[in-house]
Parts: C-alpha cells; sequence; structure tokens
C-alpha cells in the first residue's frame, strides 16, 4: 500500500460548529482522526467511519509524548490513506504543528494544513471586544504565558496582547505586566472555555487581575490585555432607538 496523507486540521476553540467545512470534509474522508483533548467531542460524527485515536491528555506535553505522537503518526500514514490529525484551535498557533511537520517532512510523507478558529479569536467573538481598534489598536500579540522551561513571559509589544497558558498564573502575570510598563488601570479581558456553551468571560484593571483565578481556575483561558479589551460604547444609533422606544411606551 502507497503511504498516505496527513491533513492537520483546526477543530476550533469549543463547540463542534467552529471547525471549517473544509475541516469537516477532511473528516468525512479520514481512515484515521488523532485528536487532542480540547476538541469537542461531537466532531466524531464528522467522522463516524474513522478510528478515532485520543493522543491529548491535557499537560500531555513532555518530548517523550511528543516523539511518540510523531511516530504515532508516521506508522498511521503509512497504513492508511487519509490520516487527521485533530487540534484544538488554530494548528498553527501553540500546537506543537512544527514537530510534527518536520517529522513527516524526514520521512517523506505528504501534508496539508487546515486552518481553525485560535481562542484569542473565540475570545473576541464572546466578548464582542474587537482585537483590533482603529487608531488606538493597531497591532495584535499572540504570547505562551508559560515558556517550556516553566518561567512565566510577559510582554507590552503590541497594543493588544492575547496571552494563552496563563489559566494557573494569573495574578503573577498581572505583576509581571505591571513590571513590564502596563499601568495599573489597563483594560484586561478574561474568557476561558470560549467557544463552548459554558464559557465564561470578566473584565479587571490590571492591578487587580488576580481575582480573576476564582472564576477561571483550571479551565483553558486567555488573557487579552490593552486596547482589545475596552468594552466597546454603545453606539449612538442604538441609544436613539432605545430612547424612541421609551418614548413610544410612555406616549
Ligand atoms: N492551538 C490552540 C492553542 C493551544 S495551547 C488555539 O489556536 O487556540 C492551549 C491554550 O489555548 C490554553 O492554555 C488556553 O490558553 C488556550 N485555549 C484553548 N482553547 C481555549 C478556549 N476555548 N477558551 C479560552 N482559551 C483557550
Amino acid at each position: 500500500m502507497t503511504t498516505g496523507r496527513v491533513v492537520f486540521v483546526g477543530a476550533g476553540p469549543g463547540a463542534a460548529d467552529l471547525v471549517t467545512l473544509r475541516g469537516a470534509r477532511w473528516l468525512s474522508e479520514a481512515d484515521v482522526v488523532l485528536f487532542d483533548a480540547l476538541t469537542d467531542p461531537a466532531l466524531r460524527d464528522f467522522a463516524p467511519q474513522a478510528r478515532w485515536i485520543d493522543v491529548g491528555k491535557r499537560g500531555f506535553s513532555h518530548a517523550t509524548a511528543q516523539a511518540a505522537i510523531d511516530a504515532l503518526l508516521v506508522r498511521c500514514a503509512r497504513a492508511n490513506r487519509v490520516v487527521v490529525r485533530l487540534k484544538g484551535g488554530d494548528p498553527s498557533v501553540f500546537g506543537r504543528l512544527e514537530e510534527e511537520l518536520e517529522a513527516l517532512a524526514r520521512h517523506g510523507i505528504e501534508c496539508e494544513v487546515v486552518p481553525g478558529v485560535t481562542a484569542a479569536l473565540a475570545a473576541a467573538a464572546a466578548t464582542r471586544r474587537p482585537l483590533t481598534r482603529r487608531g488606538s489598536g493597531r497591532s495584535v500579540s499572540l504570547t505562551t504565558a508559560m515558556t517550556r522551561e516553566g518561567q512565566l513571559n510577559g510582554s507590552r509589544a503590541a497594543d493588544t496582547e492575547v496571552f494563552y497558558m496563563a489559566g494557573r498564573q494569573l495574578g503573577r502575570l498581572g505583576r509581571r505586566l505591571l513590571a513590564c510598563g502596563w499601568p495599573d488601570d489597563t483594560a484586561v479581558s478574561v474568557v476561558s472555555r470560549a467557544g463552548w456553551p459554558d464559557e465564561l468571560a470578566s473584565d479587571h484593571r490590571l492591578g487587580e487581575l488576580a481575582q480573576a483565578s476564582m472564576l477561571h481556575g483550571g479551565r483553558p483561558t486567555v488573557v487579552v490585555v490593552g486596547a482589545g479589551a475596552r468594552a466597546i460604547a454603545a453606539a449612538p444609533s442604538a441609544i436613539a432607538a432605545g430612547q424612541a422606544g421609551l418614548a413610544g411606551a410612555a406616549t
């Protein structure tokens, strides 16, 4: 049998209907699906014919575990026509895609990447807070709050900073960002399980970020800092319509 291809599919951040049509089409053609922990079990409905293999216990990130996944991908590609590697959010954002692409390239295995909705975008949608703002939000940075060595990572490189993998360290992240020069009253929007039916969002000032731990502890969480965290002012037309409604009710 000739070697098959591996298609990396971004599952999106939560509910199954956030996967792309292209991703769903590849799922429907898959012989095997290797999936991560943060992907919705309802995605199985797109590929009932496939063998589903769980490779993504949370925190499954040390080097040997990744090497085992790389080897499994190669083995699966050799024995099947279409292998889907399903990753939470977008495969290209904090998804260990580099290692897996390299492993496949070393063995000459064909691959394709189908993008998905990354958690930062789902958080922006959940809170209706655009990450870019005309005039004040011209750049967005996606940063991991934790380095591979377990160091906390803070920065002030863009007008809007979105921190991934910060859920357990919110108080420390807040102090770190103050030390990077962000003012104490900077707007921070914290969103956990964005895109899922039980998503939660809360607003904070940077100086009080530690308070968010109570609400979001133990859940996949992104922290949006700066321009993109600010609430949108109520649109004047909406206010006018509301007033007209009130006036109408009074007469
Ligand atoms: N490839 C993924 C990110 C994987 S790293 C993506 O593009 O979204 C895992 C981190 O992503 C978590 O620690 C958390 O910070 C973030 N994350 C994943 N899903 C999330 C969700 N539904 N809501 C909020 N944050 C999420």
